[in-house]
């Protein structure tokens, strides 16, 4: 059974609501102490309520608290500086001016990418046995024009009807919205709802609605004139492919295509084998109208795409029992369109409650929750939205994006759409190619088909170079009579009918209903795709590992997980003395030859300051050579977010770290295994005594010394 369950969203309205009753009380108690009249008992019953009121808030506050870290203290700009400081991500062609929408990643943001792409090709492609393909990123008319994006892949614009500058319409309706909520502290909750209910189908309205609803919320351009109407706008960057300039081709708005039309080879590599699913890790190219959010929206993007093709007749999943019991937070579109909140709920009971319209699409929910939560993401700022009806292609069955929270609100950052069969047939029609797997039947089944005799001459002279598409297509639907029986029907009573655009009379077909002994069934398999947005995943990881160390703004630190993290170690000396630098080069070569990223800090800032830096980027550990390496080969190993720190061997260092990043120990056990230490202020290591505790901190549970020395 569907429980419904803590939800940061719904847990911040309610904080919203309480603020605003906070306000008019605390109104009420001003003007009850200005109004001379007022008798003493009224004063004291208002400031009552005020400050029962104020008991819950600061309840809810901490529960909040208590459930993000402390998260929401989120600092933007100091956040924002250290991103560019230690170069994560920089605008491209920052020194011409920069162009919106392209940006560059810097070292740090390089070797995260590099490993979040290393674990998602793990976790999917390696543990699931995908076919991965690179298909090349120009892509030439015909095919987008099959797929439906030259015609379709567009977004409403509207212009200032003054300046000619250009607006996103559906972004420029939730701003809308946002400001008014916003501006009106004391809106009841029933009448934000409904103002919500409108900005979360922001991008499914017509043309006409939208424009009336930009009316509606009183939008005006910058320049304070009304915007112009709305119309399409194609996101496709366009370009020519040869000298010639005559053949049109597009930078690819996705990386599925490449899959789609590769459909055939890849089930032959696959021994024709189904289901099985194909993989891609690629570029994608939009012209987005209003670019923003830093990688949030930008115009050239890293993508993962999957297509996993399945029998329609049949979309259970064998490994689907080994996720049914991973819990993931839901908001289905009743609940987007009613009540507004999202429901905790088994993948297992997801799809018997047919909230989730399948085994396949649900196991792919569960896997993607999986890896964000290994690559180190927030569970509790998780959550995976159901397309509205309004927002779905036609063809599509269920659609899941997985949102991420960040300072810009819920974003979608992986889509997991139920496509049905639309890509392979709308490419197999164009191509005249089928596209179509088997299914061998264990025992042969009986099957009604119609028997067709084609007036070959009458084909010939009405279609010409088409007769043997025409034909083609006929004898497809004739293998089903479900799927012939329409033709045959119209064929009797109006002597004709349409076939994909072309008209068949009656006089070119004839046929007889028989029953034909199958050994396999020929279909066209379903795609389910989850499409996962890396630059957004990124970017989202770098907020949700982003804290400031006592709220400092001068310590900020990143808690990438080991598995992650740009650099695995940082190794400093403690003072300046060559043999303490040999041992420096020493532990940090063995630490590079068993490919764990390293950073030496042999500066002469003070050895606080050192391991300040190398928290900002990330580095989960730093060994120190101090003055009693020299003397036994130890050293200290400072653990980043709990700064605990533990005495070893300097020839255990590599095999240690080595473990954690591949998950084969953990900080834990190290600090049973080695002696917990404190630094004194010379730097000089001291045993610690006395077991280990477990601490519960705003930034996550640390162990720590029971005692300091
Ligand atoms: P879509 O094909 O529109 O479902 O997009 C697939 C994924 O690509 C989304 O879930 C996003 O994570 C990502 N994405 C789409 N557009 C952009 C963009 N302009 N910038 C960055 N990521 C994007």
């Amino acid at each position: 059974m569907a429980s419904e369950t803590f939800d940061v969203s719904a847990l911040q309205d309610e904080i919203d609501a309480l603020a605003a009753k906070v306000t008019k009380q605390g109104a009420e108690v001003r003007t009850l102490k200005k109004n001379s009249a007022s008798d003493a008992d009224a004063i004291g019953a208002a400031v009552k309520v005020l400050q029962e009121l104020k008991i819950s808030q600061k309840e809810l506050l901490d529960k909040m608290e208590a459930a993000t870290g402390g998260k929401d203290a989120f600092n933007r700009q100091v956040f924002d500086e250290l991103i560019l400081r230690k170069m994560f991500v920089i605008p491209s062609f920052e020194i011409h001016g920069g162009v919106k929408g392209l940006f560059d990643l810097g070292p740090p943001a390089c070797a995260l990418k590099a490993a979040m792409i290393d674990a998602w090709r793990k976790h999917f492609i390696l543990t699931e046995n995908m076919l991965e393909m690179e298909c090349t990123c120009l892509t030439p008319e015909p095919v987008l024009k099959t797929s439906g994006h030259v015609d379709r892949f567009t977004d409403l614009m509207v212009k200032d009807t003054e300046t000619g500058e250009c607006f996103r319409a559906d972004k420029l309706l939730e701003d809308a919205i946002d400001t008014l909520i916003e501006n009106s502290p004391t809106m009841p909750s029933e009448e934000k709802e409904d103002h919500l209910r409108i900005q979360r189908q922001a991008d499914a309205f017509t043309p006409e609605e939208i424009d009336e609803l930009l009316i509606k919320y009183e939008c005006v351009g910058p320049s304070g004139k009304p915007y112009s109407p709305s119309f399409p706008f194609n996101l496709m960057f366009k370009t020519s492919i040869g000298p010639e300039g005559t053949s049109v081709g597009y930078l690819r708005p996705e990386t599925a295509q490449g899959l789609f039309v590769n459909f055939n080879r890849l089930l032959n590599y696959n021994a024709q084998k189904m289901p099985f699913a194909a993989a891609q890790i690629g570029l994608g190219f939009r012209n987005e109208i209003a670019p923003r959010g830093g990688l949030l929206r930008v115009r050239e993007f890293c993508m993962g795409e999957i297509e996993h093709f399945v029998n329609p007749a049949d979309k259970s999943h064998p490994s689907f029992p080994s996720v049914a019991d991973k819990s993931l937070v839901l908001f289905g579109r009743e609940d987007q369109l009613g009540s507004g909140k999202t429901k905790t709920i088994t993948v297992g009971e997801a799809v018997k409650s047919g909230l989730v319209n399948n085994e396949t699409l649900a196991y792919f929910m569960a896997r993607t929750q999986l890896f964000m939560e290994r690559i180190g993401m927030d569970p509790a700022r998780l959550r995976f939205r159901q397309h509205l009806e309004t927002e779905m292609a036609h063809y599509a069955c269920d659609c899941w994006d997985l949102e991420i929270k960040s300072s810009y609100g819920w974003i979608e950052c992986v889509g997991h759409a139920d496509r049905a069969c639309y890509d392979l047939d709308v490419h197999a029609k164009a191509t005249n190619t089928a596209m179509l797997a088997t299914l061998k039947l264990d025992q042969p089944q009986e099957k009604e088909v119609a028997k067709l005799k084609f007036d070959r001459k009458l084909l010939g002279k009405t279609f010409k170079g088409d007769q043997r598409v025409v034909s083609g297509l006929l004898e497809t639907l004739a293998e089903d009579w479900t799927t012939f029986e329409p033709i045959a029907t119209a064929l009797e009573s109006e002597g004709k009918t349409t076939v994909d655009g072309f008209e068949i009379e009656k006089d070119m077909v004839s046929w007889t209903k028989t029953t034909k002994k199958v050994h396999e069934i020929k279909f066209t398999p379903s795609v389910i795709e989850p499409s996962f947005g890396m630059g957004r995943i990124l970017y989202s990881l770098l907020e949700h590992s982003f804290y400031q160390r006592d709220a400092d703004e001068q310590r900020c630190v990143m808690k990438f997980n080991p598995q992650v993290a740009p650099q695995k170690c940082a190794v400093l000396p403690i003072s300046s003395n060559p043999e303490a630098n040999a041992v420096v080069d020493e532990i940090a070569q063995s630490l590079m030859e068993s490919d764990l990223a390293t950073r030496v800090d042999k500066s002469t800032a003070s050895l606080g300051r050192r391991y300040a830096r190398s928290d900002e980027v990330g580095v989960p550990f730093a060994v120190t050579v101090d003055f009693e390496t020299l003397a036994d080969d130890s050293v200290t190993l400072r653990e980043r977010d709990s700064t605990v720190q533990i005495r070893l061997p300097k020839s255990d260092v590599t095999r240690l770290i080595f473990d954690i990043v591949h998950s084969r120990t953990t900080w834990e056990e190290a600090m049973k295994k080695y002696p917990v230490v404190t630094v004194n202020e010379d730097g000089e290591a001291e045993k610690q005594v006395g077991a280990t505790v477990i601490e519960k901190t705003s930034r996550g549970t640390f162990s720590r010394p029971a005692e300091k020395i």
